[in-house]
């Protein structure tokens, strides 16, 4: 039973952890002769009205502008196939609301993103590295991630005038990658941190001024942290300060250097970030500090993996969680956004060398019919049972590797989209990829 249990909790490596959320269902539109009030827009409503057009920063450094292009692009191939993809500098923003992009969802904060740069001085909220201030409040860190619906704004003394816009910005270097994993779409803005959601809240209008009133803040823990290297990389392990300081905390340390240890060699990478994670004792303290009981879960966006405590034994569960949830934060890093969630999940499971604490060689026959190519590459992933879609996906990317290499893997297969899928393996030297 207790066996079960432990595959259970394995398994239960949501698909927050390393692949966009579906975006938000379009909701009614309220008709032009109703009486009621025009709704709130959030990014619920926003993305309700049409196709957007994303508008990506290129102003980082190489590896800052292709996760943001990356992620971008992870949403717009498996949820709006057919919208555009613009780089930030080819918005005029001084030419006004018409310089701009039909819908235009901005990725990238001002200190990566040319467009929203030039428009600081008007922005109701100001954007840095390492820092927020929002609503009168001022949010210190480099893992704060800002998802808003500006709203729009008429040209006048101070500045020129823009299209209500979706931002999706952070404070880290890019501070964007995965942010479409954090819950959001209910709320004109959201404030989240490497633990969650820190913050909703909505625009309102004061002397004239669009400004933002906030909720207050949910409570973060305190943490204890020790820093230990791995291959190329540095770790900084923290667990609850409320728990007793223990020497047995040892084995547990060495656990996650291992996992980490194994993707920077699986990945044949020369380096890798800081990684930070934190140790729950138990799902129901991981689910009450970070909104996710899941086995283990990662933020790319901050480095950061929140994991249970497992079986810490060398190949033991936790080893293989830290693999798997590594991965999302390495490869990410390193490589940018996959192109699809099948190729995020199937990389991580890959790394790891098992599903559920199953070896991946063993799925081939436990799956029977597995998934379509096309259900597993595109929004298909979220409609099927995660015990299907990860494991198929890790097949697949071990086979890719196996036939075409790591090199062209990295080069053609795990950027691609649904729609680019084809082709990539016919570049990528193996067009029968592409069958089922
Ligand atoms: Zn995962």
């Amino acid at each position: 039973m207790r066996v079960v249990l432990l595959l259970a909790l394995l398994a239960g490596c949501s698909r927050k952890d390393g692949a966009p959320e579906p975006p938000p269902k379009p909701t009614a539109t309220v008709s032009s002769a109703s009486v009621s009030p025009p709704p709130v827009a959030t990014p619920n409503t926003f993305l309700g009205e049409g196709a957007p057009t994303f508008v990506v920063g290129t102003q980082g450094d190489e590896a800052a502008d292709r996760i943001v292009r990356h992620q971008a692009r992870l949403v717009q191939g498996m949820f709006f196939p057919a919208s555009t993809l613009v780089e930030d500098t080819t918005v005029v923003p001084g030419k006004g609301v018409d310089a701009w992009p039909r819908r235009p969802v901005v990725y990238g904060g001002p200190h990566v993103h040319a467009a929203l740069a030039a428009l600081a001085p008007t922005l109701p909220f100001q954007l840095e590295r390492g820092k927020l201030v929002l609503g009168g409040e001022t949010f210190v860190g480099d893992d704060l991630m800002l998802i808003t619906v500006l709203p729009a704004r008429a040209a006048d003394a101070d500045g020129p005038g823009f299209p209500r816009m979706l931002i999706y910005a952070g404070t880290g270097d890019p501070g964007v990658a995965e942010i479409n994993a954090v819950p959001h779409g209910q709320h004109a803005i959201l404030v989240a941190d490497r633990f969650g959601v820190l913050t909703t809240g909505a625009w309102t209008r004061r002397a004239g001024k669009v400004v933002a009133a906030l909720e207050p803040r949910a409570p973060r823990e305190a943490f204890r942290t020790t820093e230990r290297a791995f291959h190329g990389g540095k770790l900084r392990f923290s667990s609850l300060a409320s728990e007793p300081a223990s020497k047995d905390e040892e084995p547990y340390v060495e656990a996650c250097v291992r996992g980490l240890d194994r993707v920077v060699e699986r990945l044949s990478l020369d380096g890798a970030p800081t990684i930070d994670v934190f140790l729950y004792p138990d799902s129901a303290t991981k689910a009450k500090l970070t909104g996710n009981g899941g086995a283990g879960h990662a933020v790319p966006s901050s480095h950061t993996l929140h994991v249970i405590r497992f079986d810490p034994k060398k190949g033991g569960a936790l080893e293989g969680l830290i693999a798997h949830e590594g991965t999302h934060v390495i490869a990410t890093a390193a490589w940018g956004a996959p192109g699809s969630a099948a190729m995020g999940e199937g990389l991580a499971v890959w790394v790891s060398g098992r599903y559920a604490g199953v070896e991946l060689e063993k799925w081939r026959a436990k799956l029977g019919a597995p998934p379509k190519l096309a259900d597993l590459l595109g929004k298909g992933f979220f409609a099927r049972k995660e015990a299907e879609t990860y494991p198929a996906s890790g097949l697949l990317v071990d086979r890719a590797i196996a036939s075409v290499g790591l090199v062209k893997f990295r080069a053609h297969l795990y950027g691609a989209t649904a729609g680019e899928w084809a082709e990539a393996c016919a570049a990528a030297g193996d067009p029968a990829l592409a069958k089922d």
